[in-house]
């Protein structure tokens, strides 16, 4: 095994059980590496630090996969951790009989560069590493062997591959090719478009945001943007709303929403307004013709991609919360978000902040939000807190 020898000072992080090793802190390679190979990983010292796998195409020149220094990686590795991950979702109640549910969340359950979300009986594999496209075979086998699944899709068409030098793979690794899952959340039936859709077809991480909305839309006017697939617009209807305007770009997103409302028979679809339009200009629309709502969703995509993205951003972020502010009926909620790993929640206040100022609204967070729990946050890996969000009432 090739040995990955760390610059003087630069094991600290390892130590701490970081899982990353950046390009800036190896001092060289001993023996040849190909990409996705596992490296022994060592301090200026040599005292060994455990094993990784080697990305000589990307800032993030190698993954930890084990801080135990004689750990194997191989299949039985791979079968025990995600068996491991599996496990973890069953002993916590609130995830029990969840038909969608996030059975691996990378880095945060041990296993950098793999996602794995589960849809019924078919599971949508993400592979983003050139150490999780390596061990494939392993990875689809030991997920057969946990959960019991029939069908295994691969989603590995994330752009984030291109930074490791691997190109996109997308196909059926496991059984055949079956009908789009439908998965019932908080009593709600999604179908989920594991081919076409964003990420691996659905955004679990809303799961309790979603049913929290749902709590509070009772006789509301709500408006919902960034709707994708109808997600928070469904709940909104479970809930009781008066009406639900929903906004999204994408057509297909809208298409599937409307499908989505069609497999729920006993919500009053009369109740659903559907727009596809941009929201930035469809939100300065409603302002000049007067338009006024009691609840607005703002669940946007990840504006920045890492922190040196964030100040463009933030900008962003401050305009649509601002004419979301503006929208609102005295005594009003904004329920607002940012999934962007670069703005972290002590930034993203602020920028809600400064747009309820700039809005010229008072008001007040009632509540901080955040992923539901088949999305946790290893406490060595605060970069894996990408999804935070704010309930704000205003006066
Ligand atoms: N809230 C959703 C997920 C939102 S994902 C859920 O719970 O499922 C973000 C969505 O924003 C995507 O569907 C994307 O098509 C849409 N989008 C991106 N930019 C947009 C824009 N400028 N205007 C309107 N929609 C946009």
């Amino acid at each position: 095994m090739a040995q990955l020898i760390l610059l003087p000072g630069k094991e600290r992080s390892a130590i701490k059980h970081h899982p990353w090793v950046f390009a800036g802190a190896v001092g060289r390679l001993e023996g040849r590496a190909r990409p996705g190979d596992t490296v022994e990983v060592l301090a200026d010292n040599l005292r060994p630090l455990g094993r990784a796998a080697y990305s000589p195409h990307s800032q993030i020149r190698a993954r930890f996969w084990t801080f135990a220094p004689d750990e194997s990686v191989d299949d039985a590795f791979l079968k025990r951790r995600i068996a491991t991950a599996v496990a973890r979702r069953e002993a916590l109640p609130e995830l029990r009989g969840q038909q969608g549910l996030r059975l691996i969340h990378a880095e945060s359950d041990g296993l950098p560069g793999i996602v794995a979300d589960r849809y019924g009986d078919t599971v949508v594999l993400q592979l983003t590493s050139a150490g999780a496209d390596k061990w494939r075979q392993a990875i689809v086998n030991a997920l057969v062997k946990a959960t019991g699944c029939t069908r295994i899709y691969e989603r590995s068409d994330s752009d984030v591959r291109g930074l490791e030098g691997l190109a996109p793979t997308t196909g059926w690794r496991h059984g055949e090719e079956g009908l789009a899952p439908v998965i019932e959340e908080n009593g709600v039936r999604f179908a989920v478009d594991i081919v076409r859709g964003h990420k691996t077809g659905f955004y679990l991480d809303q799961r309790d945001n979603r049913l929290l909305l749902s709590r509070l839309a009772a006789g509301k006017e709500v408006l919902n943007c960034f709707c994708y697939s109808g997600g928070f617009s469904l709940q909104a209807l479970v809930g009781g709303a008066a009406h639900v305007l929903s906004i999204d770009s994408s057509g297909p997103a809208l298409v599937q929403a409307h499908a989505n409302l069609a497999l729920n028979p006993d919500l009053p679809a009369d109740r659903a307004e559907w727009l596809e339009a941009d929201v930035f200009a469809a939100l300065r629309e409603f302002r000049k013709a007067g338009r006024q709502f009691d609840l607005i969703v703002l669940d946007p995509p990840k504006f920045a991609p890492s922190a040196a993205h964030a100040d463009r951003a933030a900008r962003a972020y401050k305009d649509i919360n601002m004419l979301g502010f503006r929208l609102l009926k005295p005594g009003g909620m904004l329920m607002t978000y940012s999934c962007s790993g670069g703005v972290g929640l002590e930034l993203f206040q602020k920028i809600v902040a400064g747009a309820a100022h700039d809005a010229g609204r008072e008001a007040r967070i009632v509540r901080r939000l955040a992923g539901a729990a088949d999305h946790p946050v290893a406490l060595n890996f605060p970069e894996g807190e990408y999804l935070k969000g704010l309930l704000v009432q205003v006066d």
